[in-house]
């Protein structure tokens, strides 16, 4: 399988997001990218560089106010007296009534969710890198490979239309499914991160021809909480679209494996021309965010089960973080997936 990365994805390196209000390392780390290079190659993919796919894939998903943010928010915090490093918000709007400040702080707390995602110099350039990634990954797919992998870092699935939040910018794998759609009627993503894909159910919310199916850690006691509840089913044309399927928190191979298999259900009946696998490991046992259980051999599962779809599918990264089995666990995937195609 290919599996497209750019070196550039590496540069963004955010120093530290609060936790609980406290101060913390953030896990988001350039290493991350180490660990699941050699992953993929464990895999046997062959790695490739994406091209400079300049800023169209990336707009047909992100308001051009956002983009413009993204793009000059670091230059224009640096001429702000005693400011961070690092672009972090400190004031948010209760509500998006659409009055838009012309400040940068005011900018910062309407277009970042929270301070996870901190913008240095390199994160625009990061960000757009591993958006390319995901156009290449799916383009890939379009030109007949079967699958393709995008080693998307930064991640993207918590990235709205016009907000970053949870260490992503960019949504990469609503930038993949755009692209497919350009030959794909209707194209399913199927999100199995820890954590539910609120920009990315967010982005395609109200349309038909995308349908976003999220498996994660139940959001009544955990992050993203505002969203990733079972009764957000879409709204307007795209209402029963979306499909939240929350689990309890610990829950271990057997319990994932079995709601897997209900949202594979739901895609079986979409009957989609496409898939992209919004892939987070960090559903594993020994993620230090420690909301589920998964084993290194349960990857393997998940990867079997889906590929049994038989669809052109695009694997985009999208959460996982420092632990020894990172590695193992993008290898244990890409294999259960690949062992099953035709
Ligand atoms: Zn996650």
């Amino acid at each position: 399988m290919k599996a497209f990365y750019a070196e550039e994805q590496k540069r963004h390196d955010p120093k530290a997001f609060l936790s609980s209000g406290a101060p913390q390392p953030n896990p988001e780390q350039p290493e991350r990218v180490e660990r699941l290079l050699a992953g993929a190659l464990s895999a046997g993919c062959t790695i490739e560089r994406p091209r400079n796919h300049g800023l169209g894939p990336v707009a047909a998903v992100h308001t051009p106010e956002y983009l413009d943010f993204l793009e000059h928010i670091y230059a224009r915090w640096q001429r702000i007296e005693g400011a961070s490093a690092e672009v972090i918000p400190n004031i948010h709007p209760i509500a998006r009534n659409g009055s838009y400040p012309a400040s940068a702080v005011g900018q910062a707390g309407y277009h970042m969710a929270d301070t996870a995602c901190p913008i240095s110099g390199e994160t625009w350039q990061s960000a757009l890198w591993s958006a390319w990634s995901a156009v290449d990954a799916a383009e890939a797919v379009m030109s007949g490979a079967p699958a393709a992998y995008a080693l998307c870092r930064p991640p993207g699935h918590h990235a709205f239309a016009d907000v970053a939040g949870g260490f992503c910018f960019i949504n990469n794998s609503a930038v993949a499914a755009r692209v497919l759609r350009k030959q794909a009627a209707r194209v399913a993503i199927l999100d199995v991160d820890l954590h539910h894909g609120n920009g990315t159910q967010g982005i395609f919310y109200a349309r038909p021809d995308v349908l976003t199916v999220s498996l994660h850690a139940d959001p009544v006691r955990f992050y993203p909480f505002f969203w990733g509840h079972a009764d957000e089913r879409g709204e307007g044309l795209g209402l029963g679209y979306n499909f939240n399927l929350p689990l309890p928190r610990k829950s271990a191979d057997a319990a994932f494996l079995e709601v897997l298999a209900v949202a594979l259900q739901r895609i079986r009946a979409f009957s989609p021309d496409a898939l992209v696998v919004a892939l987070g490991l960090d559903a594993f046992e020994g993620d230090p965010f420690g909301g589920l259980s998964m084993t290194t051999p349960g990857f393997s599962r998940i990867g079997e089960a889906i590929a049994k779809l038989d669809l052109p599918t695009v694997i985009v990264q999208e959460g996982g973080y420092l632990c020894d089995e990172l590695g193992d666990n993008l290898t244990a995937f890409l294999t259960g997936f690949g062992g099953k195609m035709r």
